[in-house]
């Protein structure tokens, strides 16, 4: 194999691809009347909903307030219990401390990396009945979780859902029935959660989507975006005139901008291009490391990978991270296991809690994957991956 030139600038694990259209969209955000609460937020999120096959989506400012506003909406109270994986970024936990709850921790599926559901189970029958309120798979990497299996385990116990989807847009696993069931289209969840934080696949700087198909948890995320505030006169309790509203319940201002979602609905034209694109990187890197040392994570059965990440496997993980950085590879590491984080440490969570998680930490690392990832810099990336190796 002969040996490709170091790159000009590094190669990143992830990044934005802002082209003309997309400017064009923003500047005539920017040059119309409204800067923040404009027509370009409820157009991006019917455009979000119908992509996703959801009823409702709700744009926020980020995908942290979307899932505080989901254990707003879902009324989390303190001490009650939640659980969700430690392999995650940590604001799927943290949306449970906003409220005050307790976060449980339960291992992943070493396999797949993702929350595994008979760790989820094992708690769930351990416990008195009532004890958990809900639970928050996380779509990590873009492999997307079997809600349906979820659903029929949360309805034993009473719980509801939160699927965190921000790695999985436009992912999709095949359900009982045999039907593509799209992440975040409420078919399972009560509640989904987007970013469109620039690593992510669609950018709006910050940004991030709410989607569900119930009515009333839709209402609320609507007030409690913006200050628990509302307009609508067949829900106030008065009605002075023309100017009045009222505030009902303690809500934040969490809203998105209209040129952002003028971003969004841009980018979300690309969104089926750019899937395709990380699916046809994601089986370069299989077949590249298929029959090497390289280990990989499997798929679930039957489902469509959206490839927000490729996590590769090494026995050296530093080296390797070390090594890559040097020929000028920007490798990532997702995740740290959230329960070793020193806050969480400080609620009574320690290392060894849950060693499946903490063994994929020592071994995991993301390697570029973004849609404007050139084939050369992938020939790159895998003959420096596979020279460590060797
Ligand atoms: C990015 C991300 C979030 C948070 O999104 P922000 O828009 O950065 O607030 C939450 N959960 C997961 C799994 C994420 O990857």
């Amino acid at each position: 194999m002969s040996s490709a030139k170091k790159p000009e600038h590094p190669i990143p694990y992830g990044r934005q691809d802002i082209n003309a259209d997309d400017l064009a969209a923003v500047v005539a955000a920017l040059q119309g009347d409204f800067l923040t609460q404009g027509p370009a937020i409820a157009q991006f999120e019917a455009e979000f909903a119908a992509w996703c096959g959801s009823r409702y989506a709700v744009a926020v400012s980020n995908g942290t307030a979307a899932l505080h506003l989901c254990t707003l909406a879902l009324g989390v109270q303190p001490g009650e219990k939640v659980i969700t994986t430690p392999i995650t970024f940590a604001a799927s936990a943290n949306c449970v401390r906003y409220c005050g709850g307790e976060v449980v921790f339960a291992d992943i599926d070493p396999a797949t990396a993702l929350l595994d559901i008979e760790a989820v189970r094992s708690l769930l029958d351990a416990a008195p009945a009532g004890t958990y309120k809900g639970v928050i798979p996380v779509d990590f990497a873009g492999n997307p979780v079997n809600l349906e299996a979820y659903r029929a385990l949360a309805d034993q116990h009473g719980l509801w859902i939160i699927e965190d989807a921000c790695h999985a847009p436009g992912g999709a696993f095949t359900d009982s029935k045999g039907n593509k069931q799209r992440c975040g289209n409420g078919q399972f969840a009560d509640l989904a959660i987007f970013s469109f934080h620039p690593v992510k696949h669609i950018a709006t700087g910050e940004g991030g989507m709410i989607t569900t198909n119930n009515p009333e948890l839709y209402e609320k995320l609507l007030m409690l975006r913006t200050h628990g505030i509302t307009r609508d006169p067949a829900r106030m309790h008065e009605n002075h005139g023309g100017w009045y509203h009222e505030m009902q319940t303690l809500g934040y201002n969490y809203r998105i901008t209209d040129f952002q979602c003028a971003l969004g609905s841009s980018q979300l034209k690309r969104a089926d291009a750019g899937l395709a694109r990380r699916r046809a990187i994601a089986a370069r890197y299989d077949a590249a490391f298929s029959g090497s040392k390289v280990g990989t994570l499997q798929t679930t059965a039957g489902a469509d990978h959206a490839y927000h990440l490729y996590v590769i496997l090494s026995t050296d993980r530093k080296g390797l991270y070390d090594y890559l950085r040097e020929a000028g590879i920007f490798a990532q590491v997702h995740y740290i296991p959230c329960h070793t984080h020193p806050y969480y440490r400080g609620l009574g969570h320690q290392p060894g809690d849950h060693p499946r998680s903490e063994a994929y930490y020592s071994q995991c690392l993301s390697l570029p994957m973004y849609p404007t990832l050139t084939e050369e810099e992938q020939a790159y990336v895998i003959e420096k991956v596979l020279a460590f190796h060797a």
